[in-house]
């Protein structure tokens, strides 16, 4: 129709580069691929509506999700703060059901970051993805920059849950996104804590309100 009348349609990719996808696909992580893309295609929303804002990823482990959002901050020419102390969520230390003795370093402790900077640089990532690493809740709390896109994905304990919304929510710009993983409504599809301690904070303090979902991916717009 637009090609009858003479028009040549440009319509940005909201696709991850297949390249990258193949990367991120490679990478040891927690991010389904549906929910990666749902994830890439917010954050460029989020990136054209409020450009030139940075966006923060909390909980990086080994850059899987990184990648998508990396891939994101280079097309808009913003930085991606990727935030993780890097020693594994409660779930992943050894004896628990998400324990990978393969990230285990020489002292005996989980490291993901050097799986988090290969990761990176594979990509080609480096120049719009900044590592902060160290504990989420003091990083925001001295956070300075609104931000137009904040990826929740850290601890699942309910007080590592509520502290990151507390340290987080309030650093996205009106008109900014908050994307929240792992929430699940019902008790018997997985923890409660990211949908009782920060989905349904955010929307209930009339800050936030619903844009999307895609599996346990939820998507809420900062209006207030
Ligand atoms: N987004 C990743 C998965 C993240 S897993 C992916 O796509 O695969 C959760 C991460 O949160 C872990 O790497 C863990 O080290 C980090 N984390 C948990 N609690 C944290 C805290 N209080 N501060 C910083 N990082 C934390
Ligand atoms: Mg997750």
């Amino acid at each position: 129709m637009l090609a009858e009348l003479g028009w040549i349609a440009f319509v940005p990719p909201v696709m991850l580069d297949p390249s990258l996808r193949t990367i991120a696909l490679s990478v040891k992580g927690f991010m389904p691929e549906q929910e990666g893309d749902a994830l890439f295609e917010a954050a460029t929303n989020a990136c054209s509506l409020l450009p030139h804002l940075p966006m923060v990823e909390v909980g990086s482990y080994c850059g899987r999700s990184t990648v998508w959002l990396g891939a994101v901050a280079k097309a808009h020419d913003v930085v991606l703060y990727a935030v993780d102390h890097h020693g594994g969520s409660e779930e992943n230390q050894a004896g628990w059901e998400w324990h990978d003795p393969e990230l285990v370093n020489a002292a005996g402790r989980i490291d993901t970051l050097p799986f988090f900077r290969e990761t990176i640089r594979r990509a080609a990532l480096v120049d719009h993805v900044r590592e902060c690493v160290g504990d989420s809740h003091e990083i925001g709390r001295t956070w300075s920059q609104p931000l137009s896109f904040c990826f929740v994905d850290g601890g699942h304990g309910r007080n590592v849950a509520r502290g990151d919304y507390l340290a987080w929510a309030g650093h996205v710009a009106v008109g900014g996104t908050l994307a929240i993983h792992d929430v699940f409504e019902h008790p018997e599809d997985g923890g409660q804590a990211p949908y009782e301690e920060i989905y349904l904070p955010a929307v209930r303090s009339g800050r936030f309100v619903d844009v999307s979902h895609c599996g346990s991916l939820r998507i809420v717009r900062r209006m207030l």
